[in-house]
């Protein structure tokens, strides 16, 4: 107490008489005021704690693989061959830029209100058209735009899965998937996949004796195998939904970027019984900044997704939906995948053959029709996270196989994406890691 009023005499707000006590100090009103405005500006003295205020899905491993994802992917200075990122330098900014003009002008304010939350009309039409035209049975009613295929997922297992329910999923997969369905409180009941992906044969074991909520697949350029699933292996997995009443969610980041051999049908375009949830995305194909995916399925679906979608951001930017609208009007889309094609091609083609030149004997990888990246398996001896510490001091960086797998992970397992490195970068970075892989066998 005597220290507290030590404090107010130095600052003068009270006045002291020996043998008759202590008062407040004539001020005046509006410098009590201006004092206590000073006051209600001081910052707490503690700053927050943060442990142990965060919701147990926060505190789960599930998030903790997310933040070291994101660290991964957000280097600089580097020859990536991590992430499965586009090519920045083909990024047709010039006529999109010209799509949001002309959006901006003919649409005026429409396209800064609320938009609906199914998505921009004439852009699900447009979805619906073009996926009719692959053969699926779907109008704009099926058709839900979201935030890329990122939310897409995250609303189909809000919308399907309950706690403690199972998801099949191939293994390897999409993390982002695994994350989306494990955040929901999903089991993850890994499916192996080889050459012609999810192998559909184990899977049908698997039904037998489990009743998974729902299948997951990529079926083409499979992230991470870059495998496509067979003819055969899509019409016995349609076969499989309908005799099991199994949702399928067909996620498509990437037929539309195959640059070799014959394209095959989307599950969605043989399904004819409701089972297939498709998925798809501008993100690979034209510009990931965009933000813009989509969801086709029976109305039902679209109906529930709408309604977390509601939830989450009530609706995908209209401004930039209508943009896209008319920049594919126009025909620019099909233009700039006639464009980026034959990118990936040589790309793919150049990451081929310093595979064959410079990675020690024993290593196989898979030769992918399309997509952004392929799939290396290392001889049995070699760690990639070992591999990865070294060649990242050489400037070259990687994802470790690891990440992909929700079961029995290959340590001697990665994926090296060439979306978005040059050729000459291709002809370096593959040097440096192969070389490096040899060092370490002793060879
Ligand atoms: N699915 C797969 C298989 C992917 O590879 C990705 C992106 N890495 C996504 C979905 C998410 O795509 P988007 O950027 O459209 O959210």
């Amino acid at each position: 107490v005597a220290m507290a009023y030590d404090e107010l005499l130095a600052d003068g707000v009270v006045e002291s008489f020996v043998g008759r006590g202590t008062f407040v100090a004539r001020q005046t009103l509006a410098e009590v005021t201006a004092l206590e405005g000073r006051a209600s500006r001081q910052p707490p003295n503690r700053k927050m704690v943060w442990e142990g205020v965060f919701s147990e899905r926060a505190q789960s491993p599930v998030v903790e693989s997310l933040l070291d994802l994101y660290q991964v992917s957000t280097l600089r200075d580097v020859i990536s061959f991590s992430g499965s990122f586009p090519d920045a330098g083909s990024f047709p900014t010039r006529d999109f830029r010209n799509s949001l003009h002309f959006a901006e002008r003919t649409l005026g304010d429409e396209v800064y209100r609320y938009g609906p939350v199914a998505g921009y009309e004439r852009l699900r039409e447009y979805l619906a058209q073009r996926m009719r035209e692959g053969g699926s049975d779907v109008t704009a009613e099926n058709i839900i735009v979201t935030s890329g295929s990122q939310q897409a997922l995250d609303l189909i297992a809000r919308a399907l899965i309950s706690p403690g329910d199972t998801v099949a999923i191939e293994n390897p997969t999409y993390p982002g998937a695994m994350t989306a369905f494990a955040l929901a409180g999903a089991r993850l009941l890994p499916i192996p996949v080889d050459e012609d992906g999810l192998c559909v044969e184990v899977l049908e074991n698997v039904l037998r004796v489990q009743r998974p909520k729902l299948v997951y697949v990529v079926p083409s350029f499979q992230n991470p195998t870059g495998a496509c699933l067979s003819w055969e292996r899509r019409r016995r997995l349609l076969a499989l939904a309908r005799e099991h009443n199994l949702p399928i969610v067909e996620d498509d980041y990437g037929s539309h970027l195959r640059f070799d051999g014959d394209a095959l049908p989307h599950l969605k375009a043989l399904d004819d019984t409701e089972h297939v949830i498709y998925v798809s995305n501008f993100s690979k194909s034209l510009l990931p900044g965009l933000r813009i995916g989509w969801c086709a399925a029976a109305r039902p679906v679209i109906t529930r997704l709408m309604a977390f979608k509601q939830n989450s951001d009530i609706t995908t930017s209209p401004l930039l939906q209508s943009a896209l609208w008319d920049f594919c009007r126009r025909k620019r889309y099909d233009a700039h995948l006639q464009k980026i094609r034959p990118i990936y091609h040589a790309r793919r083609d150049v990451m081929l053959k310093r595979l064959e030149a410079d990675f020690p004997s024993g290593t196989v990888w898979t030769r992918p029709a399309g997509g952004l990246f392929l799939w290396v398996t290392l001889p049995t001896a070699l760690d990639a996270t070992e591999l990865l510490y070294q060649v990242r001091q050489q400037g070259v960086v990687f994802s470790r196989g690891r990440l992909f797998y929700s079961d029995n992970p290959k340590r001697n397992t990665l994926r090296l994406s060439y979306g978005h490195v040059t050729l000459e970068q291709i002809e370096r970075g593959m040097r440096v890691i192969g070389t490096t892989a040899k060092a370490m066998l002793g060879r």
